[in-house]
């Protein structure tokens, strides 16, 4: 069922996960520890990241060693094993980067003949490596030329003008949101002016960055209301519980930390930062309920460890 099939029928918030494909050459075994774990709160759908090639380097004896590599590869069978063995419903990422629009189309083709109907759609971030682009291939710069694409093939239109009587997709379609903005856009305005067109072009809902100030996600709601942006904006929330990720988050995902969370943190003895992490995240899922949010969509990666106790805590 699509994602905003799932939206209109819940009679109570909805809560969804994100995960991660294991590194290339790793054991599923482990990712599906974690699908075992959150399959017991009935989520309507999982998403899972996908991941752009990049340059490694490697330095031996004094030489160095140029590499290409996609470090985590099986998005798609992921996605076809949640359909399948879980029977919940898998949001594969899709992204610009690192792919041409014609291996999108035929990743798109392979979804529908999965009977996977939901897709999220990110530009992904410039990395160590710029795959160069054959003769004859195109590629999407922004996530809405991606939307764009997968729209037109809702409208049963490919890349392929001459291809006559193809069969229209009926793709839902999610983007990402940034309450605190992405951090190339020169404003909050132009980045929601940019969302918004994303909505425009055909996709359904949008999928927040994480934050960890709900008055973020708020306002942010309500400057894209303001801009006539009616899509639901689905908060996204990741738990977080170490100190290196008071530092790493805010420069991987240029989202602030409050300073009570950031130094209750710092002031705790490391076996206390799971538990602060998690309540922290429980005040935040609380007050969003109470605000009668769409769902709550938690990043979590290949650790289902705080989320478990945390769905506890918040009596699931
Ligand atoms: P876009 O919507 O294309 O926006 C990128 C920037 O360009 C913004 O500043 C926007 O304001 C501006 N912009 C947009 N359109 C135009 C235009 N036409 N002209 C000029 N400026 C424009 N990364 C991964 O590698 N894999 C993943 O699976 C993944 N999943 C994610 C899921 C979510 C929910 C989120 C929030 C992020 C995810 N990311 C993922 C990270 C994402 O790739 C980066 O944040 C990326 O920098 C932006 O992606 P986007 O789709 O928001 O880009």
């Amino acid at each position: 069922m699509k994602v905003i099939e799932h939206l209109a029928r819940a009679t109570e918030p909805m809560i969804s996960f994100e995960v991660i494909p294991p590194k290339r050459g790793g054991d599923i075994s482990s990712l599906l520890e974690v699908i075992d774990d959150i399959a017991k709160y009935k989520p309507p759908y999982i998403e899972i990241t996908s991941h752009a090639a990049e340059v490694v380097y490697d330095e031996n004896s004094g030489k160095i060693k140029k590499r290409i590599i996609r470090k985590r590869p099986g998005t798609l069978g992921i996605c076809a094993l949640i359909q399948k063995k879980y029977n919940i419903d898998a949001v594969p990422h899709i992204l610009c980067q690192g792919f041409t629009r014609e291996e999108t189309e035929d990743f798109l083709i392979e979804l529908q003949y999965l009977e996977i109907e939901n897709v999220l759609a990110i530009r992904g971030d410039e990395n160590s490596y710029k795959k160069p682009v054959d003769p004859g291939r195109s590629i999407n710069l922004y996530a809405l030329d991606l939307v764009k694409q997968m729209n037109d093939m809702n409208q049963g239109k490919y890349l392929d003008e001459a291809l006559l009587d193809a069969k229209a997709t009926d793709f839902c379609i999610g983007v990402a949101g940034y309450p605190e903005k992405h951090f190339e856009a020169p404003n909050i305005d132009f980045d929601i002016a940019y969302l918004k067109k994303k909505l425009d072009t055909g996709a359904h809902y949008v999928v927040t960055q994480m934050f960890f100030d709900n008055k973020v996600y708020f306002d942010f709601v309500d400057k894209c209301l303001a801009s006539g942006i009616e899509a639901p904006i689905i908060p996204g929330l990741k738990i977080a519980t170490t100190t290196k990720q008071l530092t790493n988050i805010p420069r991987h995902f240029h989202v602030d930390i409050p300073n009570e969370f950031a130094m209750e943190m710092i002031d705790a003895k490391p076996e206390h930062h799971l538990e602060i992490g998690v309540n922290w995240a429980k005040k935040q899922v609380e007050e969003l309920l109470n605000k009668n949010v769409p769902a709550v969509h938690f990043y979590i990666m290949q650790n289902s460890k705080p989320v478990t106790m945390l769905m506890k805590k918040l009596g699931y």
